[in-house]
């Protein structure tokens, strides 16, 4: 599993995330910033997720592209 956490307070809802990995990520609703979808959140937050290595590469590619860089991946 890949642990994925966004520092959502710096976000600009600028939608590459999830437009580059809709599996994962999505908007919310509220604030407009990106949150994890909710069959891969852990944490008990919007936050932070646990996803497939499956879905490891899609998630590098929207961290890759996030403007701000605030997408990290930690291997578990
Ligand atoms: S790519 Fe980064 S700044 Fe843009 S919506 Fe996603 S987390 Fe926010």
């Amino acid at each position: 599993m890949v642990h994925v956490r966004i520092k959502r307070e710096d976000c600009t809802a600028c939608s590459t995330c999830w437009e580059t990995c809709p599996e994962v990520f999505e908007e919310n609703r509220d604030d407009s910033f990106s949150q994890i979808r909710e069959e891969f959140r852990s944490g008990g937050g919007i936050s932070e997720g646990e996803v497939p290595e499956s879905l490891k590469g899609c998630v590098e590619e929207a961290a890759a592209l996030c403007p701000v860089q605030i997408i990290s991946l930690t291997n578990e």
